[in-house]
């Protein structure tokens, strides 16, 4: 897809010779960037620009003072208006330039609040300050007002360049000067840029932050007008003479079409890509020379090998010569709060970064070998060791080593880096010795977070720096280097344990696949054979490519051996009885070996020629011949966007899978073969949109397969926001530990670019059931509350469609087109009823297919906060389903809207998916039971759905329920042996307990309190809470007791004893319990309160002494202060007729 940029860049080229040129209106440029907001540039709004200013003015806006912002060419509208509101009552003066004057007169409007309209920022103190000139670089005086007043004598703790800088030249200049106008205070202000492009180069200016949203996109209808104002706005002029303006937006009407790309969804609009970056910098950007006067500075990027990175060059590539000099680059970072990148091989994409300061470690070169003996008694166990410096690549490792007859398990190419060996390393002789970072037995490492000098593991004396330490957290810092090592310290130098270095026999098969039949069934034979037949000193790779426009798959095996005559004669293996006799055959050492791989020597005339980048990504595949995958690779190979692109499967098994999945950071053990999704294109193309598809289509492909797989491969994951979802994948069920880890060893995320690794999720997750008629907009719901979730509390949330999974199951067997079928709405129709019949025949097949598919969007989801889940169709969800996820709290929101709006929404937007292609609807008067809650959704626009968020889900989320939750005390075998205890009654004897729990019991009641006529109550855990939530709420309590206690007349039933007495007598004994007749008048509103519900006995018996008093089950709700949704209360309550009664729980337990 065409950039925007690439869209400029072609305007203008057709303009070119017409002149003269003049910039564009006031009305121009605002009618053509209301087009690009429009045409869903809102997006980025919504899920990059707004969460990203909210994440990094956190800090600030908790500290309790008030806010002063600064907004440069805000447009219409305050950028900082579209916080959360919590967030915007902190700012109190506001201060803007906006030289467009329409611009300048709708933003001063926005602020005139009207009874329906709310001020965007509604605490300010005076009124705002909109300037209508453009922010310069020396003074910014007002003009043509009466008080002229001199900008630079104001200070802000918020300066937003909102827009991109466009015209604004030398830019960095205008950021240093915006850094002149920040408050000065310890926890100090921010500049912060967004801009529309990919990359944003400020001459010597460090970043406190940077991030970016490659994926943004512009859609603009294909209509003349509509394009005239669009591409004008975009090349930024218009053409005085009126015929030659005339001329000139024909052809520019053909560049738009030409570019745009159509897609079936929308076939009346053209699509542009959109890039965008957010470079946020404090009063620290300007302070390079402080670390340059002491560690010395790389003229040219010669080590830096991945041609993307060189795209995005860093501020300064410093190389430390010393220990103590990289020390110096940690405490740089660490006073200045900016973040750094490491540079060992220089193959990965984010070794630069850019406005970050690289540190190359360049200078640590050797390799040291200590032999058997050689190292001192006390690391004698460990044979041979292998003592390769930072700097060092693969072939430097292999060729010193091979000397003295050894050798380390690396990875195939020479000139790769430290990246390798501290993120896994896989190799051909993975099989057999396991992955590189397996043989890492110790190392240096400077700490990111107390500049000391580390040594963990297995350092032999000769090796330790001097004044180097042992960390107390030793074990796990070495368990995190293997596997997930680029994320805690600047590693100096591992050590190895040794091999026998062996000799390698590699045969190589080509075969040509005349069509996806033959092809499916050769991967079929290789992975059945292969993956299961081979000897651990065999491992064969395959590769799927095309080459003289045909399919081929290439196979290499490479089989080693450490007595060389043993492989000289070739002898015939599994592998030639299935595919004949090999191409070529030949006996070579591990240095030679590096120039046998099949893409260096077989494929596309040998590696393109040695003149293409590349960019990959790499998952973890069980069967490569199973129908779903094999298709799906089949499939990538004919959408690929250049003839080069290819995948390689390397595989795995044996002595990878023999180390347990949690015995090193490298947690994905259970695998046949690593797929390594390869997108190539020509060296000329690097940066165009040919690069962009190859590096879009590889992100593709790994979404597909990314559910089939078991697991991703963390190296080379970095900050690109389409890794997020690989690396959640990346470290199988270390990935928590591995969080922790990194909160502890690299508490300011001074390695902010390495492999992503998924922040902390809450405490407990919050799962949202999104369920409600059809086109009630559920799926537009689901987002924007994803949008005030993440903005507001800086929380991780997803919107994920269950029936996503049925649609996946059926493309996979019935060969439909997986992308089209969940995107193209036409496709969908034709296929709605085989996918529906599909799906009733799967859920006949399978009775928990409803489980199974939930349990995989909450698996697939394990790194969010909060995941709201649309799609789905099935009554009572929450009590169906929440014993499955005790650990999380389910809620069920039911989106309803008039007929009417449905309609018109049907018509509009084709409305949003069921969860099987089935059309009928749910009818909530007809429902059974209650959901949580239910959300209207007849207004236009997304206000009714974000103040619905802010006021219904916000509070589930709150820190206070946090707060509650640590009051409960847990007590181990209590009431008897195996059972943990949760003394919810401790809540009370905590300081502020029972004012906390009251208060939140008050707030999270969904209706109104003045309504209600009585909170009742059964002895005796229930009086406690009720007792003072009654008086608060000024409501008379009702007493339930145990039969006898209450003077007559009274209505009685009987209650079986409560879960935890059972378990304390073993016996369960039935009670009756009652209150007095007439307390509650018929037809009366009551809240019921109790402090637990597990099995839901004691509340079915309420409900039914309320019930005998003639109160309906419409007019009760129930609030409970904790529910251990294991035992099933909902479903009792549902299965004795009390399902429609709403149930609210504020804090929630897994197990008994
Ligand atoms: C041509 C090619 C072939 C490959 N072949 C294989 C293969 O056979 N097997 C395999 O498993 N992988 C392979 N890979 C993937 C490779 O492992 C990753 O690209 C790896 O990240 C490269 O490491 P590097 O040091 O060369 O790159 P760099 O970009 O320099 O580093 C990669 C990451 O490691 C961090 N890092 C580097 N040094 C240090 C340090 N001293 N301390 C802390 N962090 C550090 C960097 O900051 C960066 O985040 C290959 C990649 C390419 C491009």
């Amino acid at each position: 897809m065409a950039t925007l940029d690439t869209l400029k860049q072609a305007l203008r080229q057709k303009a070119k010779a017409s002149s003269p040129k003049q910039p564009l209106s006031d009305m121009e440029y605002s009618a053509g960037f209301d087009t690009l907001l429009r045409g869903s540039g809102w997006r980025t709004y919504q899920d990059f620009i707004i969460p990203q200013i909210s994440q990094l003015m956190a800090p600030l806006f908790n500290s309790g003072d008030y806010i002063s912002a600064l907004e440069i060419g805000p447009g219409p509208m305050s950028l900082l208006g579209h916080l959360p509101s919590c967030l915007r009552q902190k700012i109190k003066k506001y201060t803007a330039f906006e030289p467009n004057d329409l611009f300048a007169s709708r933003l001063v409007e926005s602020f005139c609040s009207t009874s329906e309209t709310e001020s965007p920022l509604p605490c300010l103190r005076n009124p705002p300050n909109i300037h209508r000139i453009p922010f310069g670089l020396q003074d910014n005086i007002e003009s043509g007002t009466s008080s002229r007043m001199r900008e630079n004598d104001e200070k802000y703790d918020i300066i937003l360049f909102c827009h991109s800088m466009y015209g604004m030249k030398p830019k960095h200049r205008y950021i240093e000067r915006a850094l002149e106008m920040l408050v000065e205070r310890p926890q100090g202000g921010m500049v912060v840029v967004f801009h529309r492009s990919g990359t944003l180069h400020l001459d010597g200016l460090v970043c406190h932050r940077t991030a970016s949203f490659p994926t943004g996109v512009v859609s603009v209808a294909n209509d003349d007008k509509v394009l005239d104002c669009f591409a004008s706005f975009v090349t930024g002029f218009s053409m005085q003479d009126v015929d030659v303006d005339k001329a000139i937006q024909v052809e520019w009407r053909k560049v738009c079409r030409a570019l745009g790309r159509r897609e079936e969804v929308h076939p009346d609009h053209l699509l542009f890509s959109s890039p965008n970056t957010m470079v946020a910098f404090t009063q620290h950007a300007t302070m390079l020379l402080e670390l340059v006067a002491q560690v010395p500075l790389v003229t040219g990027d010669k080590r830096v090998k991945n041609r993307q990175a060189l795209f995005h060059p860093a501020v300064s590539i410093v190389r430390p010569k010393d220990v103590k000099q990289i020390q110096h680059c940690v405490q740089w970072a660490l006073k200045h709060g900016v973040g750094l990148s490491v540079i060992g091989g220089g193959h990965s994409g984010h070794c630069l970064w850019p406005n970050v300061v690289s540190v190359d470690m360049g200078a640590f070169d050797q390799v040291h070998i200590l032999t058997a003996g050689e190292h001192g008694r006390e690391l004698s166990d460990l044979g041979s060791l292998i003592i390769a410096e930072a700097g060092c690549k693969t072939g430097d490792v292999i060729l010193k080593s091979m000397e003295v007859g050894l050798t380390v398990p690396l990875g195939a190419r020479p000139s790769v880096g430290a990246g390798l060996w501290l993120q896994g390393g896989i190799g051909h002789l993975s099989r057999l010795h396991g992955l590189a970072c397996d043989a890492i037995v110790g190392a240096v490492v400077v700490s990111v977070d107390s500049s000391q000098v580390l040594c963990v593991g297995h350092v032999p004396r000769q090796h330790w720096q001097v004044g180097a330490v042992r960390p107390d957290n030793e074990a796990d810092l070495l368990w995190a280097l293997k596997g997930a090592g680029t994320n805690f310290g600047i590693v100096v130098s591992v050590t190895f344990k040794g091999y026998a270095a062996p000799t390698f026999s590699i045969r190589s098969w080509v075969l040509p696949c005349s069509d996806n039949l033959r092809a499916r069934f050769w991967l079929e034979k290789f992975d059945s054979i292969v993956a299961r037949k081979l000897p651990r000193s065999c491992s064969a790779d395959a590769y799927l490519y095309w080459d003289t426009d045909q399919l081929h798959i290439g196979v290499t095996m490479f089989e080693s051996s450490t007595t060389r005559s043993t492989l000289e004669t070739p002898t015939p293996t599994l592998l030639s009885t299935m595919l004949g006799p090999e191409e070529s055959f030949r006996v070579m050492d591990g240095v030679e070996l590096f120039e046998a791989e099949m893409y260096m020597s077989g494929m596309h005339g040998g590696h393109g020629g040695g003149k293409t980048s590349s960019f990959k990504r790499c998952l973890f595949l069980k069967r490569i011949g199973a129908v779903g995958i094999a298709d799906i690779l089949l499939a990538a190979m004919e959408t690929r966007p250049s003839p080069l692109c290819y995948f390689h499967l390397l595989q795995g098994g044996g002595a990878v899978g023999d180390v347990a999945a949690n015995a090193t950071a490298f947690g994905c053990r259970d695998w046949e073969f690593a797929c390594v999704i390869t997108g190539v294109w020509p060296r000329n193309q690097d940066g165009t949109e040919a690069a962009q598809s190859a590096v879009q289509w590889v992100y593709n492909v790994a979404r597909d397969l990314l559910s089939l797989s078991s697991g991703a491969y963390g190296a080379d994951l970095g900050p690109d926001p389409r890794d997020a979802a690989l690396a959640v994948k990346a470290f199988g069920p270390n990935r928590l530990r591995l969080t922790h880890l990194k909160q502890n060893l690299d508490p300011r995320n001074v390695l902010a670019y390495a492999c992503p690794l998924p922040k902390t999720p809450m405490k407990q997750k919050l799962i949202i059931l999104v369920t409600g008629e059809s086109c009630a907009g559920k799926d537009y719901c689901a987002d924007v509350w994803v949008s005030v979730l993440i903005a507001h509390r800086s929380l991780t949330a997803r919107a994920v469609s269950i029936s996503d999974a049925i649609k996946r199951e059926y493309a996979a067997a019935n060969g439909a087109d997986i992308n089209r079928l969940l995107c193209n709405r036409a496709y969908k129709e034709q296929h709605r009823s085989a996918l529906t019949t599909f799906f009733r025949e799967q859920a006949r097949q399978r009775p928990r297919l409803l489980e199974e598919h939930f349990l995989n969007v909450v698996y697939g989801a394990a790194d969010v906060d909060v995941l709201l889940v649309t799609g789905m169709r099935d009554h009572a969800p929450v009590a169906a389903l929440s014993h499955l996820v005790s650990d999380s709290r389910l809620l069920e929101v039911h989106v309803q809207a008039a007929e009417q709006t449905r309609e018109t929404r049907r018509g509009c937007h084709g409305g949003d998916g069921g969860s099987n292609g089935s059309k009928d609807s749910i009818n909530l008067t007809a429902l059974d039971y209650r959901p949580s809650l239910i959300f209207d959704n007849d207004a236009l626009g997304n206000e009714a759905a974000k103040d619905f968020a802010e006021h219904y889900l916000l509070p589930f989320v709150h820190e206070d329920l946090q707060r509650l939750a640590n009051m409960v005390g847990q007590i181990s075998d209590f009431p008897r042996l195996g059972v943990e205890f949760r003394h919810v009654l401790n809540i009370s004897q905590q300081p502020g307990g029972l004012a906390l729990c009251t208060s939140l019991l008050q707030t999270h009641f969904a209706s109104d309190w003045t309504r209600v006529n009585a909170v009742a109550c059964c002895e005796a855990g229930g009086y406690i809470f009720a007792s003072a939530l009654a008086a608060r709420v000024d409501v008379p309590l009702v007493l339930i007791r145990e039969a006898g206690k209450l003077p007559p007349p009274t209505v009685s039933v009987v209650k079986p004893s409560s879960y935890i007495l059972s378990l304390a007598s073993n016996t369960s004994k039935e009670k009756r319990i009652e209150m007095e007749q007439d307390v509650i008048p018929k037809g009366a509103s009551v809240v019921v309160v109790d402090d637990v519900l597990s099995t839901g006995e004691t509340l079915c018996a309420v409900l039914q002494l309320l019930e005998k008093s003639g109160i309906g089950a419409e007019d009760i709700t129930i609030m409970i202060v904790a529910e251990f949704p294991v035992h099933r209360g909902r479903e009792l309550l549902r299965q004795r007729g009390f399902g429609k009664i709403n149930i609210q729980s504020l804090l929630v337990y897994g197990g008994a």
